[in-house]
């Protein structure tokens, strides 16, 4: 582990309803909550958040919101009053150079952030910031982009990928969201696939995902839940180690695969 570099963090988020399930997922975000130190303040970049522009939350109480249909009531019941952190914000508008980051008052944490967090740290009194994903980026530029956040981890600054690297909700088979894992063959050839990349610091291929082959192609149909795991893979040095957790596929085509890098 490095000493000085606060570990990042990419979750593959999967049903909102992890927010509220106590299940294997779920469990796994509270412990590494118990685990890590705790950090100052918490960057979420979130699948949810696409903006024209890079945007940050600079409210001092962002809001909970409920970015779903669908769902139980007793989703979109949850709160999640984290703090945010304006001094934060105003800092990572500063640090970045490659982009000018707008400051964003509107948004608050959607839950690609509370989801998670909910689990990690129920009692939500780390303040929380989000930083958005400008859609017209190419991912090698949010790549370039996300090294800038670096400096956050000498900060005590947990930065929080949140996505699912593959996300295919038209083909999802509902009748198995119970099953505990249950991976369509090609979903599980992809994910072995793309972890060999990560593995092998590959990239230059993973941000061209799209020549990856037909089967990546129906993994990834969209960009928005994959990017996040660039961003964490941005901010990963020599001397830190990756390690898996969460790594399953679930419904066929949706995978939990997430990573530590510390
Ligand atoms: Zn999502």
């Amino acid at each position: 582990m490095s000493k000085e570099l606060f570990p990042v963090i990419f979750v593959g988020h999967g049903s909102p309803m992890n927010a509220i399930e106590q299940n294997a997922f779920s469990d796994k975000w509270a412990e590494i909550g118990h685990q890590l130190p705790t950090p100052d303040a918490i960057l979420c970049i979130s699948a949810h958040w696409e903006t024209e522009g890079t945007h940050v939350t600079i409210s001092k109480r962002p809001r909970t919101i409920h970015d779903f249909g669908g769902f139980p009531k007793e989703l979109f019941d949850v709160v999640y009053p984290a703090p945010g952190n304006p001094a934060l914000a105003n800092e990572i508008i500063e640090l970045i150079k490659n982009k000018a980051v707008i400051p964003d008052l509107e948004w608050g944490l959607d839950h690609g952030s509370w989801s998670i967090l909910k689990n990690m740290y129920p009692e939500a009194n780390i303040p929380v910031l989000q930083l958005s994903m400008d859609y017209s980026l190419s991912p090698n530029a949010h790549f370039e982009l996300a090294k800038e956040l670096v400096r956050l981890r000498e900060k005590k600054v947990l930065i929080l990928c949140s996505g699912n690297i593959i996300h295919n909700l038209r083909i999802l088979d509902w009748d198995k969201y119970n099953e505990p894992e249950y991976g369509f063959d090609w979903a599980i050839e992809v994910n072995n696939h793309l972890k060999e990349l990560i593995d092998t610091n590959q990239i230059e291929a993973l941000c061209n995902y799209k020549k990856l082959g037909k089967e990546v192609q129906l993994a990834i149909p969209t960009p928005e839940h994959y990017v996040p795991m660039l961003y964490a893979l941005a901010l990963k040095k020599e001397t830190d180690t990756l390690t898996y957790f969460n790594d399953k596929l679930i419904m066929g085509a949706l995978s939990m695969t997430s990573f530590i890098i510390k």
